[in-house]
């Protein structure tokens, strides 16, 4: 584990190779941000962002908290989407959960947890929603996988009901959302592959923002 002084080593180092494939790394990093991708994963230390996809900075926006949730009335995540959708026109938008998530290990706890109860309740309500399917996975640990997988669909569905998401479709075609979960045990991002045009569909039954656009 990195001491906390050698953090700025480390940060010397890094320039030092930016800057050796290319002097200009940093003037042409200032300039503007382009980045076709927003992230939204798990504040989980082992769940990196840009590393598990090789990406480098200026690549993906980036936003992360317990549990990758996508929250209608959280202002940090419907600000940094509806930013990532209408300014930088992100192409995709990811969610990403991970196997092993403690917060969704949390929700399945039958415990008090302070300020942490209504973060969580989110995810209990999806257990809620899936508990004939839930209940039937007698293994415990499978049912935890499977309520990490559950989770990160429910979040993409919940992305897909933003107006800015909605209009952006309707008038370009993008983005396009995707539900991803990171195996711990091996590295692998496994693709949901949710099938985001029919789940638009559904979801525009009843969480029609887009005003009769396109129709
Ligand atoms: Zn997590």
């Amino acid at each position: 584990m990195a001491s906390y002084e050698e953090l700025f080593e480390n940060n010397r180092k890094w320039i030092a190779q930016k800057t050796g494939n290319n002097k200009d790394f940093f003037k042409e990093l200032a300039r503007e941000q382009n980045p076709e991708y927003l992230y939204i994963g798990c504040s989980d230390s082992r769940v990196t962002a840009e590393e598990l996809m090789g990406l480098g900075p200026g690549e993906v926006f980036v936003h992360r908290n317990v549990a990758n949730l996508v929250n209608s009335v959280d202002l940090n995540a419907m600000s940094v989407i509806q930013y990532a959708v209408e300014y930088l026109k992100v192409k995709h938008i990811i969610v990403c959960g991970h196997y092993n998530c403690g917060g969704v290990k949390a929700a399945m706890t039958p415990a008090d947890m302070g300020i942490l109860n209504p973060w969580l309740r989110n995810i209990r309500d999806i257990y809620r929603l899936h508990k004939s399917e839930l209940n039937a996975i007698t293994d415990e640990q499978k049912r935890y996988d499977r309520l990490v997988e559950l989770n990160v669909e429910e979040q993409c569905i919940n992305v897909i009901k933003i107006a800015a998401v909605q209009l952006g479709v309707a008038a370009d075609g993008y983005p396009q959302v995707h539900g991803w979960v990171f195996d711990l045990h091996n590295g692998k991002i496994i693709d949901l592959n949710i099938d985001f045009n029919q789940v638009l569909k559904g979801i525009r039954e009843i969480y029609d923002l887009t005003a009769g656009e396109d129709k």
